[in-house]
């Protein structure tokens, strides 16, 4: 059985309108995609609103187990409602959680990582001529507790999914028509990429670009799952591939971060738990270092010390830039860089969040 994972993002599912469009691109896919597993998001904006309730009653408290159950309910609305309206089209269908498939993750609450998925459940639904549609973002400890496996996570669970049942392709339907040169939100004349090799889409991903979310493309690699995103509103169009051996990528990107101190310098080889360093340096006054804003929990549980700044925007050059897009990196007009980061494939500035979209669109134009 050649079985093919589609994932749905929360603005293809936004409202009763665009979910009777996913359930016709399904039912139009069904001749040439008879084994077909979907995955959903939650409708855009459900997440964030749930998140913005528990941040009112949490106070300071970090990554709870009772905040990812919470979180993980907007993705049961979207599957129950889209298995509904296949079922209405007569396209047999079953709404799944995460946990009855189930997908079972670590305890890292709110960022979880899968570590086992049953697909019995899922090949016997496939077998009986049955499209399920599985609750994205959720996960189930060992113990049973519910799980989230992080914002946009989606993408992973279709790719965890897609790994389980060996498919030969996990389709990420979006609401743009694949992975571009820059955001397309903010950059008009950004250009969308064929294909796009598993190393530079993690790159482009860990720094910003939210298209794909990176677990996902770390699982795809490991895998060997390609991976193609689609416009879920023009479903005929080529997209982009993520694949082994596709071409290297240029592309510039943008990710919030913070910049923190410590006064008394930790050992340099203590490594933080779960927390991406992306710089550090050394002065008289400690050890400064970036992470990314997400990891702020994780800093604070285990240097509860450190001191950090307000939000900055990291501004990145991804794969090999040509000099000119460097230089417009590192000499943007009018607009103060307030720290330089140099990895391989990587150039990263730091700048005020208000300066964001004129220095993507700037670097862009200079982007070959
Ligand atoms: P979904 O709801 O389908 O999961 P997301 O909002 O998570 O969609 O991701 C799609 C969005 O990612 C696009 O609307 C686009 O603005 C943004 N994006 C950021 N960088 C890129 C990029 N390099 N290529 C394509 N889209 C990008
Ligand atoms: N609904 C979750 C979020 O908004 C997961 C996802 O969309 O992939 O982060
Ligand atoms: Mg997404």
């Amino acid at each position: 059985m050649q079985i093919v994972v589609k994932k749905f993002g929360g603005t293809s599912l936004a409202n009763v309108d665009s979910i009777h469009h996913v359930a016709n691109v399904i039912q139009q896919s069904q001749q040439k995609h008879p084994a077909c597993v979907v995955v959903v998001s939650a409708m855009a904006g459900t997440t964030n609103n749930l998140q913005y309730w528990c941040d009112e009653l949490s106070g300071s408290l970090g990554p709870n187990p009772d905040r990812d159950m919470v979180l993980s309910s907007g993705e049961m609305v979207t599957a129950g409602l889209l298995s509904i309206a296949l079922q209405a089209r007569g396209v047999p269908a079953r709404a799944w959680t995460g946990w009855q498939v189930p997908i079972v993750t670590n305890e890292d609450w709110g960022r979880c990582d899968g570590v086992f998925t049953g697909s019995s459940a899922l090949v016997s639904d496939l077998s009986s001529g049955v499209v399920p549609v599985v609750c994205g973002f959720q996960g189930v400890t060992p113990g049973g507790r519910i799980t989230t496996l992080g914002r946009g996570g989606s993408d992973t669970t279709a790719v965890i999914l897609a790994a389980a049942l060996k498919a030969e392709v996990c389709e990420i339907f979006t609401d743009v028509q694949g992975v571009y040169t820059a955001d397309p939100a903010y950059v008009p004349a950004a250009r969308s990429y064929g294909d796009v090799s598993y190393e530079a889409m993690l790159t482009l991903s860990q720094f910003g670009a939210k298209v794909l979310h990176a677990n996902a493309i770390i699982w795809a690699k490991n895998h060997g799952i390609p991976l193609h995103v689609l416009s879920t509103a023009k479903p005929d169009q080529s997209g982009t591939w993520i694949r082994e051996n596709a071409q290297q990528v240029c592309g510039v990107v943008y990710k919030p971060v913070l910049s923190w101190r410590m006064s008394s310098l930790p050992d340099q080889e203590q490594e933080m738990m779960g927390v991406s360093i992306i710089d550090r340096s050394v002065s008289a006054k400690g050890l400064h270092f970036l992470t990314w804003v997400d990891d702020y929990h994780q800093v604070k549980s285990q240097w509860p010390d450190a001191a950090c700044s307000d939000p900055k925007m990291l501004v990145s050059l991804i794969g090999n830039s040509s000099s000119s897009a460097q230089y417009a990196l590192r000499n943007p007009p009018k607009i103060p860089i307030e720290h330089c980061v140099q990895q391989p494939g990587v150039l990263g500035v730091m700048v005020e969040q208000k300066h964001v979209y004129d220095m993507i669109q700037h670097v862009h134009t200079h982007l070959v």
